[in-house]
């Protein structure tokens, strides 16, 4: 048997006790106007209890902006000189803690490119031996629980009790609506495993577009998470990474202002009345059946572009009525009437082929 780990919850170190505490900046700092913009604007809007920056950013692939480095973390630290709020930042390796230690960084974060791996994760664990400075873990980039555990097990070793979690989501072969999938039940699996971890969502990278946010860190907050990180820029569309997922200050604010957040309590069961409990299983079940239509529309555009390169008709009649009454009979099977199935079915059909015509009538690029 393990080892528990020794944890300090985060309302104990966070240096807002905030709930939700709202982490949000760039994904980058980039120059010092944008940091230094961004950030008095995340303070004026009075929802944003940390700041965030990316650093020194762990790319995918080489030849992308990898970050400002040294000159980039002191925009951070004159970011928290003039806001007054704390500061966090990603750390890969021993040199990155050391210079955020030396600075004053207030939190760090070990990336998802760097929990999957164990000698990175011991690296950052050695260089903080007797610190006293709360580290926030996010997710494996794969959805490995184990991984996840060995990360704060080896930072908690190393004495580093202010821990937390972050869900960034997990990278699949599959392309669903995110650009990484939520996999919420690892999340909850965490939780479980170690009740006594906060965990904060990070709907920006789950998202991937910054129109999904709102909906994820609802759904967040609903699951009982301590807090969210959001990333936000001044110039979003302008942005040197992950420009799609980021929101300026404002859309930011909006976006924390329309949460709601309900306060589990012991009795909880009992206060809530039964017709809110049954909103929550509606909620839950049109979350998964908007994200089924979004993934069957994929679907659509690829059979549109296969379709287009082998000049077949859109519209395959026999097809169509395949599709009617295998539906309808199973709709019936299950209890649903007759006119519901065919009228769902006719409106989804129709925007499939819209979807198709759209990919048919683009002209192709030529290289
Ligand atoms: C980030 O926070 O900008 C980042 C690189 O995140 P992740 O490690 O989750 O990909
Ligand atoms: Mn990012």
């Amino acid at each position: 048997m393990k080892k528990e780990l020794q944890l300090e919850p985060i309302n104990t170190w966070a240096p807002t006790a905030h709930h939700p505490l709202i982490i949000s900046g760039p994904c980058s700092a980039e120059t010092e106007q944008q940091v230094i913009t961004t950030a008095k604007q995340l303070a004026a809007t009075g929802n944003v209890h940390v700041l965030r920056a990316g650093i020194w950013k762990p790319r995918t692939r080489p030849g992308q902006f990898e970050g400002m480095g040294l000159e980039g973390l002191n925009w951070l630290i004159q970011a928290k000189k003039e806001t007054g709020l704390p500061v966090a930042t990603e750390v890969a390796n021993a040199a990155h803690v050391e210079a955020c230690l030396k600075l004053g960084v207030d939190i760090l974060w070990v990336g998802a490119r760097s929990t999957v791996n164990p000698f990175s994760v011991q690296e950052i664990a050695d260089a903080l031996k007797g610190v006293d400075v709360p580290v926030l873990v996010k997710n494996p980039v794969n959805p490995d629980l184990e991984l996840w555990i060995g990360a704060l097990e080896r930072l908690n070793k190393a004495g580093i009790t202010k821990l937390a979690a972050i869900h960034r989501g997990f990278s699949s072969f599959e392309k669903g609506p995110f650009r990484n999938a939520p996999m919420w039940d690892l999340a909850i699996e965490l939780k479980t495993r170690i009740p006594e971890l906060d965990i904060i969502c990070d709907p920006s990278h789950i998202c991937g577009t910054r129109e999904l946010i709102p909906f994820i860190a609802q759904k967040a907050l609903d699951l009982d998470m301590a807090g969210l990180m959001i990333e936000s820029h001044i110039n979003p569309d302008a942005a040197w990474s992950d420009a799609k997922q980021q929101v300026t200050p404002a859309v930011l604010a909006k976006i924390v202002k329309g949460l709601v957040v309900r306060t589990p309590s012991p009795d909880d069961k009992n206060v809530k009345d039964s017709l809110s409990v049954f909103r929550e299983q509606i909620d839950q079940l049109d979350d998964e059946i908007m994200q089924k239509f979004a993934a069957r529309m994929k679907i659509s555009e690829k059979i549109g572009q296969f379709k287009k390169e082998n000049q077949v008709t859109i519209l395959q009649v026999n097809r169509w009525e395949e599709i009617i009454h295998t539906r309808v009979a199973l709709g019936l099977a299950m209890g649903l009437s007759e006119e519901f199935s065919r009228e769902m079915l006719k409106l989804v059909h129709q925007e499939s082929i819209q979807v198709q015509t759209k990919i048919m009538n683009k002209a192709d690029v030529k290289v």
